[in-house]
């Protein structure tokens, strides 16, 4: 996959508030990233630095590989569904979708090249000018006999008009060009309605063209927003927490259904959220932010079976979080007792931080496992029982589908694969 857009080095400051610390960022065509992190961390600012509606204060943003930070937003090849979905209530769900492409003027592309062809003509007629009096003056300092001196400038003035007509007739020609590509009226409220039908298939909505938009449920509603964004054929779209207002079934049917819709566009999609299940169901690549700082990038697997730190393990999933020392490789010290781990490199006594998932821990029979505890809650979550077990040095939380009585004593038991160790940040 290619590189589309890349962050280097980005820093924002609002009032001296340093808000993001050196952003280093790759983003692959047709990837859905995702941006998460707790309110605050810096995520709706790298996406509207992204999309242009804030200029970073150090830094590049390269699309394609070329710098665009002094692209406005309206020129950026991105666009954005905001969380509120700034939808016309006055208009069906046709035109709400239309107005996407209706606000770019018919044949506004055409019209603006013809204007840099007329500019470039004018340009250059009045360097032609320039020169011819320039050439005229030096004639004038020879000293030559009058009627010798006006054949010579006659010469130069053919010579420029003659120059100034092949200008002419090569941009009359481009413009011709051009002008042959305009669209009819017709032709263009074809083509509206063509991409309206294309984009409201693909987000679910064929059929809906007339509804008003006050008679759309909360999804439907973000579905009609998805589709005026898709319907510029942006190579990027920005989500700042579309989800975010609907219920919660409904944003859970909603998460597969954008990463359906991103597949069919075969567009990139950039995504806000604070919420990890989200971010874990829709997303190739998550991008997980504190404090200004992305703290790791990866896959939904990679951050949450190999979380960079404590604050990503604690963040993705619950997470059992002890500190540690490393006496050797492969062999931890927590809770006064060495463990074998999977994890080396570390220099012998280096203070860590240990993670074990709460699926991970066994409750096994007293006296058969590493660990001595006592159970000390029960709470049915549904598909599995959470279990607080009370141990000398801490309790832990396991998550399992079988049933122990509260006061049980226990012995808790893990596998050295399933002991993440981490340098301490
Ligand atoms: P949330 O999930 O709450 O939207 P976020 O991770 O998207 O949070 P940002 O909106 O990027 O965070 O804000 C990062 C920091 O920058 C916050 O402290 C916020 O108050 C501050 N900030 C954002 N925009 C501005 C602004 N225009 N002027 C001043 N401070 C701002």
């Amino acid at each position: 996959m290619a590189t589309l857009i890349e962050l280097k080095d980005v820093t924002k400051e609002f009032n001296g508030q340093v808000v993001l610390r050196g952003i280093d960022l790759e983003i692959e065509q047709n990837e859905f990233v995702t941006f998460l992190g707790p309110s605050g961390c810096g995520k709706t600012t790298t996406l509207r630095i992204i999309g242009g509606f804030e200029s970073p204060s150090n830094g590049s943003v390269l699309f394609d590989g070329k710098d665009i930070v002094d692209l406005p937003a309206h020129k950026r090849p991105t666009n954005t569904v905001f969380q509120r979905y700034a939808l016309f209530p006055h208009l069906d769900v046709y035109e709400n979708v239309a107005f996407g492409l209706r606000v770019k003027e018919r044949n506004n592309e055409q019209k603006i090249e013809i204007a840099q062809l007329q500019k470039e003509y004018q340009q250059e007629v009045k360097t032609l000018k320039n020169n011819f009096s320039k050439a005229k003056l030096e004639l004038k300092s020879l000293g030559l006999e009058k009627a010798n001196l006006n054949t010579k400038e006659l010469e130069l003035k053919n010579e420029l008009n003659k120059k100034i007509e092949v200008l002419n007739q090569t941009k009359t020609q481009k413009i011709e060009h051009l002008k042959k590509t305009f669209l009819t009226k017709k032709d263009f409220e074809q083509l509206i309605q063509n991409k309206v039908n294309k984009y409201l298939k693909m987000v679910g909505l064929e059929g809906y063209e007339n509804r008003l938009i006050h008679k759309l449920s909360g999804g439907q509603q973000q579905r009609v927003a998805i589709a005026r964004a898709l319907i510029n054929e942006p190579k990027v779209l920005l989500l700042d927490e579309p989800l975010a207002a609907l219920d919660l079934k409904l944003r859970q049917e909603m998460q597969y259904e954008l990463k359906e819709i991103q597949r069919n566009a075969g567009i990139t999609f950039i995504f806000v959220t604070h919420d990890q299940e989200e971010a874990l169901t829709m997303s190739d690549k998550v991008v997980v932010m504190n404090h200004g700082e992305i703290q790791q990038i990866g896959t939904p697997e990679d951050i949450y079976n190999e979380p960079a730190n404590k604050f990503v393990a604690s963040f993705i999933g619950e997470s059992n979080i002890i500190s540690g020392i490393m006496k050797d490789d492969y062999l931890v010290n927590f809770d006064n007792k060495d463990y074998v781990c999977v994890d080396k490199g570390f220099a012998r006594n280096e203070e860590v931080d240990v993670v074990i998932r709460p699926e991970d821990i066994d409750i096994v029979t007293f006296g058969q496992g590493k660990i001595n505890g006592i159970v000390d809650s029960i709470v049915f979550k549904g598909v599995h029982w959470e279990i607080d077990v009370k141990t000398e040095n801490r309790i832990y939380t396991i998550h399992t589908t079988d049933h122990v009585e509260l006061g049980t004593k226990v012995d808790l038991d893990f596998n050295p694969e399933d002991i993440h160790v981490m340098e301490v940040w």
